[in-house]
């Protein structure tokens, strides 16, 4: 194409060199037919001239006997020729008779001499006209003339009377050929000046018309392209664009081992705007919508239109799906700001679907795919933002409905905690007890979280989740300390609230509001979150940690972790995993799992947790191992803070059997009240325990 600039000075040149060498041919030509056209000239001057003179010659006048001309004659064509040559015209003449004699020259002493005639003053006897430059002659006649004059331009011409009559003679006329040379070389120096400015002028005419037609052309080209990639409505890059540069993002990654994601955002109620509205202020709502998305974006991020009401924004070099999702969030509520459209004020709301390269798909279009699921989920249950979830095919519609309760089950309180009491296994005393969510659905009933926490992680609710859980928990252990029964709280955090930098600013806060002194907090975080980003998490652990706040690690034993590794992490607790615990006294490596987790844990100074104790024989060889605290169903479910109240009281009249026959105790002093010895964990009518027949 002309478009490139390389392209347009490659033709210039080429142009150029043709357009020289035709000018140079040109000129060459020019020349040759200027030379030809002049001495052509010269001879017909010439040739006038001697048919001028023969025919004065001629005129009542005859050669005398021996064919020269009569003295006379002589006289009166020396007169002729003297006239043309002081003009300049004639160098000098000779005359032959057809019988080879010199008949008339402006050589008088030639005259009448019978010299060798020259071939072409043969040929005029014969009839030809011909004529030459010539430059040197053996002829003493001709070498006089060129040394005066110089080099002669000779013309041969036949005289006759008439067109048929006999040749009388053959005359040379010798013109001087320096004048004619001159003319020549000035006819032909103008000529090619002529030329030369005419080809400058063209080409330069032709160049700027080719210039001017690359332009266009690439102006079209442009705007071709332009339109081809992007949305003509509101100039954004639409779905190839987009396409093409998830391609280049996602080699780029390939590359520098970054990720990226991708956000597919619906608007909620853009349809409304159409039909209340009309289309013009549809059309204007959707071209704000590009800027403002974009001012929340960097300038690697890409914004596109998909059509309709339906965008996609590219975000080069994310670090995870919490930062996708936290990004999203981010322009959701960015889009909540009304639109003012020709004076009036638009609500839109915007359903935002998140993946992330690597994460859920390696190519585009599995990405793009699973995208617009994320994004048909977050519309379908009213979830604002929701992030892919390789689970999301295998969910019940019932559970998918369940996604679209969570948010509103967060604002109207529906989720509710049960506490898991952890006793010390040498005393049987109540160490503390571990908050565990559940979710009061005023339809399904109780929820456990197992089918909630994980959707929560996703839409990015675990956030919110999490505080109400540390809020409520924190509340309860006030309550408690302010009914003179300080119990400590465990409460569990998720992988993604290891991500989030605001956590322990959010912890210290709480801890503050309610009074609660940061030593009755205790943190759960399983391995497994703990080596999602361990920088990160054991940089948070830190701020937390410093705060006072006890680190336990959870579900320890089913990951990764080294007990080396866990040395440089602020932790104090391990919790062995229940899957050991629960199987230990059928499965001798599991027992020897947790005898010896017991042992290295406490080399590194950790307080050891056993969870999942069912039985009573597991806790005796709990204790036999030196583990130091036990939960489980044997010890009691979890169950309502008020169930524990009761429970508590209970057992601070008749300890449970388990822990009262390890290790005698003394009962805190607690106020007595009267139980039954035979069943000391009571369900008061107003308990909620997980499962109805539960024993401690
Ligand atoms: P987890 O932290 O390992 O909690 C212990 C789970 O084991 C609890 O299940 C508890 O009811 C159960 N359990 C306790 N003792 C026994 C026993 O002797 N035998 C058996 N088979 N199970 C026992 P739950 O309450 O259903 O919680 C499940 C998981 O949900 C928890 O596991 C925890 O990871 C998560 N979770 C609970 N509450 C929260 C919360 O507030 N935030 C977060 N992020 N996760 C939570
Ligand atoms: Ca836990
Ligand atoms: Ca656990």
């Amino acid at each position: 194409m002309l478009g490139s600039p390389s392209l347009l000075v490659k033709f210039a040149a080429l142009s150029l060199v043709l357009m020289s060498v035709l000018g140079v041919t040109l000129s060459f030509q020019l020349a040759r037919i200027i030379r030809q056209r002049s001495l052509a000239t010269n001879e017909r001057m010439a040739g006038q001239l001697v048919a001028f003179v023969a025919n004065l010659a001629t005129v009542g006048v005859r050669t005398n006997s021996n064919g020269l001309p009569t003295v006379q004659q002589a006289l009166l064509l020396r007169h002729s020729f003297d006239a043309y040559s002081e003009q300049g015209l004639a160098s000098g003449v000779d005359a032959w008779t057809p019988n080879g004699t010199l008949s008339y020259s402006d050589d008088p002493v030639s005259i009448g001499s019978k010299l060798p005639m020259p071939a072409a003053a043969r040929a005029s006897l014969a009839g030809a006209r011909t004529s030459r430059v010539i430059t040197s002659s053996t002829d003493m006649h001709l070498q006089a003339i060129i040394r005066r004059d110089g080099p002669v331009f000779a013309i041969y011409v036949p005289v006759r009377l008439g067109v048929n009559a006999p040749i009388l003679a053959a005359v040379a006329m010798y013109m001087p050929y320096r004048p004619i040379a001159e003319a020549i070389s000035s006819d032909t120096r103008t000529a090619s000046l002529l030329l030369a400015v005419c080809f400058g002028l063209l080409y330069l005419g032709l160049f700027h018309l080719v210039w001017r037609a690359s332009h266009r052309l690439r102006r079209t080209a442009d705007l071709n392209e332009q339109l081809a990639s992007h949305d003509a409505l509101t100039g954004l890059p639409n779905r190839v664009l987009l396409a093409d540069r998830f391609g280049q993002a996602l080699r780029a990654d390939a590359r520098a081992g970054t990720t990226t994601g991708l956000l597919l955002i619906d608007l909620d109620r853009f349809k409304e705007v159409n039909d209340t509205f009309g289309h013009h202020y549809g059309d204007e709502l959707l071209s704000q919508v590009g800027p403002r998305l974009a001012a929340v974006l960097r300038d690697v991020d890409t914004v596109a239109r998909l059509g309709g009401d339906e965008f996609a924004v590219l975000l080069p070099d994310t670090r995870s799906v919490e930062d996708a999702v936290a990004i999203a969030t981010k322009l959701r509520a960015a889009l909540e700001t009304p639109f003012h459209v020709h004076g009036i004020d638009l609500d839109v709301e915007a359903s935002i679907g998140v993946v992330l390269a690597g994460e859920h798909g390696k190519d585009p279009t599995t990405l793009l795919q699973r995208v617009d699921i994320a994004m048909y989920v977050a519309k379908t249950q009213n979830l604002g933002v929701f992030a892919y979830d390789p689970d999301i095919d295998r969910h019940s519609p019932a559970k998918l409905a369940l996604l679209g309760d969570l948010r509103r089950a967060l604002e109207r309180g529906e989720l509710i905690l049960h506490y898991q009491p952890k006793i010390s296994i040498s005393t049987g005393h109540v160490i503390s007890a571990e908050a565990l969510v559940r979710w009061q659905h005023p339809d399904r009933g109780l929820i456990f979280p197992d089918d909630f926490i994980p959707l929560a992680e996703h839409t990015g609710l675990i956030g919110p989740l999490t505080r109400c859980v540390l809020d409520t928990a924190l509340a309860q252990v006030r309550s408690w300390t302010d009914a003179d029964r300080p119990l400590g709280v465990s409460v569990n955090l998720s992988a993604r609230n290891l991500l989030d930098e605001r956590l322990p600013a959010q912890v210290a806060e709480l801890l503050a509001t309610h009074g609660v002194p940061a030593e009755l907090l205790e943190l759960e975080v399983t391995e497994s979150a703990l080596m999602t980003e361990p920088v990160r998490a054991q940089r948070l652990l830190e701020e937390l940690s410093a705060l006072g706040v006890r680190i336990s690690v959870d579900d320890f034993g089913v990951g990764y972790t080294s007990l080396g590794q866990l040395k440089t992490l602020p932790v104090s607790e391990l919790k062995i995993d229940k899957s050991f615990v629960m199987t230990m006294t059928d499965d001798r490596s599991n027992a020897l799992i947790v005898h010896s987790v017991v042992d290295l844990g406490h080399n590194l100074g950790l307080t050891i947790v056993a969870e999942g104790v069912e039985t009573e024989q597991a806790l005796s060889a709990l204790r036999e191992f030196g583990c130091d605290v036990a939960q489980g169903y044997h010890v009691s479910r979890p169950m309502t803070a008020d169930a524990l109240d009761t429970w508590l009281h209970a057992r601070t009249i008749l300890p449970v059997q388990s822990a009262d026959t390890a290790t005698p105790h003394p009962p805190p002093p607690r106020p007595r009240l009267p139980a039954n010895p035979s069943h000391p964990a009571v369900t008061p009518a107003r308990s909620q325990p997980d499962a109805p027949n539960w024993s401690g």
